[in-house]
This record gives C-alpha cells, sequence and structure tokens, in this order.
C-alpha cells in the first residue's frame, strides 16, 4: 500500500521519544505534569534535539520549548508544528511527544534534502494539555494565540503549589505570559501529529488520518431526588427509587449517543445517596458527557437528553436537575490544510480518512491563532493515556514522509 522505505525516519522518531521518555517523576511509569522537574529535563532535552537539527530553539516564559528555521523569504508567514510534552499520570510515551519530535525530524529531513522551505517553520512544544496539576485550560497554547487566562496564575495543584511559585521554579517568568502572543497575521498554518486515541484507524486499517473537526462538549452535573425507605418493607409499586430512575436515564444518555453520527454522551460518574444495601436510594448525582463535531447536533443531543430524563422523572414521581458547567464548540480543522494534508497521504497510496477528535488538543487553542489542522497516527486496540500506549514505527514512518510531504507543499 505504501511505498517501500528503509524507515530511517520512524526509527529516528521512535529513537528520539525513547529519549524524551526516560524524563519522569515517577521511576518505573511516566508521569510528567506541567512544570515538573520532570518536565524541565524533558524541555531542556527537547530544546538539545531541536539545537542539534539546526534550529534556533528557545524555551519560553511558560516553559513552552520552541525553535525556528528562517525561510528562504524570512518575511514570509511561519508554519507552526507541535504538540505537548507534558503528560498524565502514568502515560504511554506517544501522547504528545509523537508531534513534537516529528516536527524536529522534519525539519532535520528537510535540511537533509538540501531544500530550504520559503517560509519560517517553528516547532513547539507546549507544556499544559493534559490539564491534570493546574485547573488551566491548554494555557501554553492559548498563551500564543494571545488568549492566556492571567488567573490561571493563582491557580493551585493539590498539593497547594501555585501555578506562578511552579513556573518561577521551573525557570520561567509569570510576567512574560501576555507578551508570548503572537501577531496572527505572522503565521500561516499550524500542524499537528498526534496518536488517534481511538480504534477507528485499526478498525480501517489505516495509518494515519486526517482530522475534520475537534468535538465540542458539553459537560452537566446532574441529580435526582426520590425518597429514602426499607429495601425489605416498601412495595416496589409506592417507592421513589432515585436509582432506578437514574439507570433509565443513562440507558436515554447511551441511545442519544448512539443513535446520531459521529457522537457520543457518557455518564461517567455517579454517587448514590445513602447507598446501603438495604435502603432505597434517596438521591443520586451523576455526570454527562456529551461530544460532537457539530455544535448544533450536540446542542440538539443534550435537549434530548434533558426532555427524555425529565420525562422519565415525572413518570417514576422524582425530581430532576440538570446543570452544564462547561460549553466548549467544536472546531473545524483548517479546509485549505486538510487538502494539502490529503495529497501528501494520497501521494503514499494511502486513501485519506477524515475523522473527528474525540478528545481536545492544543490545535484547539491554536485554531484561534491561525489556521489548523490534525493527523492521527493509528495506536494499538485505540488505547491511550496508559502505559500499554503503543504504536509502530512503519506507521510514525508514513506519518513523518506525509508530514513532510505537506510541509513542501505548504512552504513551496
Ligand atoms: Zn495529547
Amino acid at each position: 500500500m505504501t511505498n517501500a522505505t528503509d524507515l530511517t525516519l520512524g526509527r529516528r522518531v521512535m529513537a528520539m521519544i525513547e529519549e524524551l521518555a526516560q524524563h519522569t517523576d515517577e521511576p518505573g511509569r511516566l508521569t510528567r505534569l506541567y512544570l515538573s522537574d520532570a518536565h524541565r529535563r524533558a524541555a531542556d532535552a527537547t530544546l538539545r534535539l531541536m539545537q542539534e537539527a539546526g534550529l534556533n530553539a528557545h524555551i519560553d516564559a511558560l516553559g513552552s520549548v520552541i525553535g525556528r528555521v528562517e525561510g528562504a523569504n524570512p518575511e514570509a508567514p511561519a508554519l507552526l508544528i507541535g504538540s505537548h510534552i507534558d503528560s498524565v499520570v502514568d502515560a504511554g510515551r506517544y501522547d504528545g511527544n509523537l508531534g513534537v519530535v516529528l516536527g524536529i525530524v522534519v525539519v532535520e529531513a528537510l535540511k537533509q534534502q538540501g531544500i530550504a522551505p520559503a517560509c519560517p517553520i517553528e516547532i513547539v512544544a507546549f507544556g499544559d494539555e493534559e490539564n491534570v496539576r493546574f485547573p488551566t485550560n491548554l494555557s501554553t497554547s492559548q498563551a500564543l494565540a494571545g488568549r492566556f487566562n492571567p488567573a490561571w496564575l493563582d491557580g493551585r495543584d493539590q498539593d497547594g503549589v501555585s501555578f506562578r511559585d511552579a513556573l518561577i521554579r521551573f525557570g520561567g517568568d509569570p510576567g512574560g505570559a501576555a507578551a508570548l502572543a503572537r501577531d496572527p497575521a505572522r503565521y500561516r498554518g499550524y500542524l499537528e501529529v498526534h496518536i488517534e486515541q481511538g480504534p477507528l484507524l485499526e478498525a480501517k486499517r489505516l495509518p494515519v488520518g486526517i482530522v475534520s473537526a475537534i468535538n465540542g462538549i458539553t459537560r452537566a452535573r446532574a441529580s435526582v431526588i426520590g425518597e429514602a425507605g426499607h429495601a425489605g418493607t416498601v412495595p416496589m409499586n409506592m417507592r421513589r427509587d432515585a436509582l432506578a430512575a437514574v439507570a433509565e436515564m443513562i440507558g436515554i444518555v447511551e441511545r442519544a449517543g448512539s443513535t446520531r453520527t459521529d457522537t457520543v454522551a457518557t455518564v461517567g460518574a455517579a454517587q448514590v445517596q445513602p447507598g446501603a444495601i438495604n435502603v432505597i436510594p434517596a438521591r443520586v448525582d451523576f455526570t454527562l458527557d456529551a461530544r460532537s463535531p457539530d455544535d448544533a447536533v450536540r446542542l440538539a443531543m443534550v435537549q434530548d437528553i434533558v426532555t427524555e430524563c425529565q420525562a422519565a422523572a415525572q413518570r417514576r414521581n422524582v425530581s430532576f436537575t440538570i446543570e452544564p458547567f462547561m460549553e466548549s464548540p467544536a472546531t473545524p480543522m483548517d479546509k485549505d490544510l486538510i487538502a494539502w494534508l490529503e495529497e501528501a497521504v494520497r501521494s503514499l497510496g494511502i486513501e485519506p480518512l477524515h475523522l473527528s477528535s474525540g478528545a481536545g488538543h492544543d490545535a484547539v487553542a491554536m485554531a484561534n491563532l491561525c489556521p489548523s489542522a490534525m493527523l492521527f497516527v493509528r495506536c494499538k486496540d485505540g488505547i491511550s493515556h496508559n502505559p500499554a500506549e503503543s504504536i509502530t514505527t512503519e506507521d510514525v514512518d508514513v506519518a513523518a514522509r506525509v508530514l513532510i510531504d505537506a510541509v513542501k507543499r505548504i512552504a513551496a
């Protein structure tokens, strides 16, 4: 299906990922939270890899590593390529790191091929994508888009350490965030390669796929209040069982997510009160997470869930309240960049598959700065955020060749 290759690029990427994977805050497993000691070491290692590839690199005020190679026309708007090097607790080694390392390898390859890109290329390793340590949202990439929220600096991690103090300890500059904002006119696009974190490419037997949009998300908290009673003495037809009502509601949520195209809807957490084996549940609090690449579809889905849950509550004589606490719109990827990626994928004899991203990415923030697009790489069993995260050298090699080809077309 793909052109024969000696996998040089894939091996080079895998070697760099191995090197970054050594930097962890917890021996024996990979944990690299934003602004931790391991993040600092990984940032320094990334800086060195960029410099060895001939990039003019530095670590910015918020800890992102940024390397730039000038183009034949230094005044042309630059092409950004990147992802993140922070991780969740007990993470896999490819999430984020893959997109950063691929950017570096692209610059190396262009240099080896004696190709000077027409426009400048910047490689970025963001630091705060996973949203694990501080109550932020893509703070390091939003900073480039001019959307850093200064209130984030007062947020604290679970040990009580503030973002501000952690940043100073890291060697960053809390006062420097605003100045990181880039001029949109100076950037022609952002490309991010990332593991799929889902099973679609594997099912379609494809090494890579092109992201059409990053899903919008609605998150809500819901409560159902019934009445407690003795599990042995209250007849079934006289009960107001809050958990039985929620069981029906979970079915409603599951159906709402299943019956539409590209949507997902999940009840991920529920607390039952009083929560005893011999007491009819009086109250259940549960969460809703609903996603779609199309905002109108998502909002209609959530409305249907609310209406049907209200009807179920009424039938069962329990009260039902629901309160959305997060509405994040979908981020469509840029049509022109998608077309370039399509051509690059097709040039390797691979059918370009378009898929939406169920997870958020730095590209959501970067789309506020400039046209953005993403390429997904097949990962084993769709597993991520887990040490079992796995991709093949062959697929990485394909991704590298697609990215090089796309960069040649875009930066021509
Ligand atoms: Zn990621």
